[in-house]
C-alpha cells in the first residue's frame, strides 16, 4: 500500500495517548499497569481477532516458573545470572495474577508441579547434587529452601508410567489461561481502557499531529504513543524485530474415570506438558520433533505432532484408562534467541514488548509493568 491511499483511511476516531496492538496478555496487562499508575491516560487496545487469538486463549494454562532440566538448560546456554533474572520474573508475574485476581475468578489450582526425568537424561546420575545445587540458587526468589524435591515414590500414585524420576514443585498451580483474558479484560474496560477488536494495524507514519496507524480495515488511529504487543507476528509489522515464531499444540482427551493424575507435569526440558483439565488429560508440546514446521505463524496444527503427543500419551499415562481425543488446537508463540523476552523502541515513541519464549502466563505482568513504565516517562 503506498502512503497516498494510506491517509485516505478514513479517520474518526479522537487522538489516544496511547495505542496498543495486540489484545492478548501482554497488551492487556500493559494497558492495565498504565491505567493503575495514570488513571487520565486515554488508551485503546486494537486486536485483529475477535478475540486474542495468538497464544493468550490457546495455550495450557500452567502458572510455572521453570522446571529443574529446564532451568539447568538455560543456565548452560545463557549463563546464570541472565537465566535467574528470568526465574525472577516470572516467580514475581505469578505472584502479581495472584494479587490481582481470586482463584476462583481464574481457576486457580495450587495442585504442585512435577517434572519427569528419565536415566538417559545426561545428569541423572547427578540428579540430586543438581537440585541441591538449583535450590540454593533459587532460594532468594522463591523464599523456600526445598523449591524442587525428589518425589520418585509418587510416579504410579499419579498414574504415570516409564518414568525414573520425579521432581516436585509445590509452588507451581494451574489456571484457566482464558478465564485469566476474560478477567483482564473486564478489568481494563472497567478502568476505562477501549478495547476494539476486529482491527488489524498494517503500519504507523510519523507527524506533528503524532503517530498515524493505518488498518486493513481502512480506519485510521491517531495517538501520541504505540505499543505493539503483537508477539510471533509482530514480525508482520517490523521484520527487523525478528521473532522466532514457533508453533505449540495441544491435546485433550475425553472424560476419563478415576484419573489419578493431579498436578502439572513437565518432560524433556519443558518440551512436553501435561495436566488433569477438568477430569480430562491436557498434553502439548512435541514441538522439539519437528522445529523447522513448527517455526510458523500457521494457526492450523500438523498431524505430526498431534500424534506425538497420542503416542506419548500410550507410553506414559496408566494403560488401564480408556479415552478418546477429544479436542487439539495449536497457538503461535514468540521466541528470542537469547530467550529474554524483549522490550524495545521502534521508532519516536513507538515500541514493542513481546517475545516470553513460551512463558508468557507467568512474564507478562511484569513485562507489561515495564513496558508501561517506559511509556510513562512520556507523560
Ligand atoms: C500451546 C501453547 C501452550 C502454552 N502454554 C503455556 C503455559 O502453560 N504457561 C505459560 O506461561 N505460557 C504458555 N504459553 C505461552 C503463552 O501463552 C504466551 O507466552 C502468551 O500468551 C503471550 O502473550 P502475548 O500477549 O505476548 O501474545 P498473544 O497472545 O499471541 O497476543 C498477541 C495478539 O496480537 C494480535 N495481533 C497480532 N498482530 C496484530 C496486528 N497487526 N493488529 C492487531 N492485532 C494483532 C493477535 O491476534 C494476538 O491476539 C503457551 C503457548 C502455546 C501456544
Amino acid at each position: 500500500m503506498s502512503n497516498l491511499s494510506l491517509w485516505e483511511q478514513e479517520s474518526f476516531y479522537s487522538t489516544q495517548d496511547i495505542i496498543i496492538v495486540g489484545g492478548g496478555f501482554m497488551g492487556l496487562w500493559t494497558a492495565l499497569n498504565l491505567k493503575t499508575k495514570n488513571s487520565s491516560l486515554r488508551i485503546t487496545i486494537l486486536e485483529k481477532n475477535i478475540t486474542p487469538l495468538g497464544a493468550s486463549t490457546r495455550n495450557a494454562g500452567f502458572s510455572c516458573f521453570g522446571s529443574p532440566t529446564e532451568i539447568l538448560n538455560d543456565i548452560e546456554n545463557i549463563g546464570l545470572q541472565d537465566t535467574l533474572e528470568i526465574v525472577r520474573m516470572r516467580f514475581n508475574g505469578l505472584e502479581r495474577i495472584k494479587s490481582y485476581f481470586t482463584p476462583k475468578q481464574i481457576d486457580l489450582d495450587n495442585c504442585g508441579g512435577y517434572e519427569l526425568i528419565n536415566k538417559d537424561y545426561k545428569y541423572f546420575d547427578q540428579l540430586d547434587e543438581k537440585i541441591e545445587w538449583l535450590n540454593q540458587q533459587l532460594e532468594t526468589i522463591t523464599e523456600k529452601e526445598h523449591t524442587f524435591v525428589r518425589c520418585d515414590e509418587k510416579i504410579a500414585e499419579k498414574g504415570l508410567i516409564g518414568f525414573d524420576a520425579m521432581i516436585e514443585n509445590s509452588l507451581e498451580s494451574g489456571i484457566h489461561s482464558g478465564k485469566l483474558v476474560s478477567a483482564l479484560i473486564q478489568k481494563v474496560q472497567l478502568l476505562g481502557v477501549t478495547i476494539l477488536n476486529g482491527i488489524e494495524m498494517t503500519s504507523w507514519v510519523r507527524s506533528l499531529e503524532g503517530m498515524h496507524v493505518f488498518t486493513k480495515q481502512q480506519i485510521r488511529f491517531t495517538a501520541n504513543q504505540l505499543m505493539l504487543c503483537t508477539n510471533a507476528f509482530g514480525n508482520e509489522i517490523a521484520p527487523h524485530l525478528n521473532i522466532t515464531p514457533a508453533r505449540g499444540q495441544v491435546i485433550v482427551t475425553s472424560e476419563i474415570p478415576d484419573l489419578k493424575l493431579s498436578g502439572t507435569f513437565h518432560f524433556d526440558e519443558g518440551f512436553y506438558y501435561w495436566r488433569n483439565l477438568d477430569g480430562r488429560i491436557l498434553i502439548g508440546g512435541a514441538r522439539n520433533t519437528d522445529f523447522e514446521a513448527e517455526r510458523t505463524t500457521d494457526i492450523s496444527g500438523s498431524e505430526m505432532v498431534k500424534n506425538k503427543l497420542i503416542e506419548f500419551l500410550k507410553q506414559h499415562i496408566d494403560p488401564s484408562y480408556k479415552y478418546t481425543i477429544e479436542n487439539h488446537w495449536s497457538g503461535i508463540m514468540g521466541f528470542t534467541e537469547n530467550k529474554k523476552p524483549l522490550l524495545t523502541q521502534l521508532d519516536d515513541h513507538v515500541y514493542a514488548v513481546i517475545a516470553c519464549n513460551g512463558m508468557g502466563v507467568a512474564l507478562t505482568p511484569i513485562m507489561g509493568e515495564k513496558a508501561a513504565d517506559m511509556l510513562l516517562l512520556y507523560f
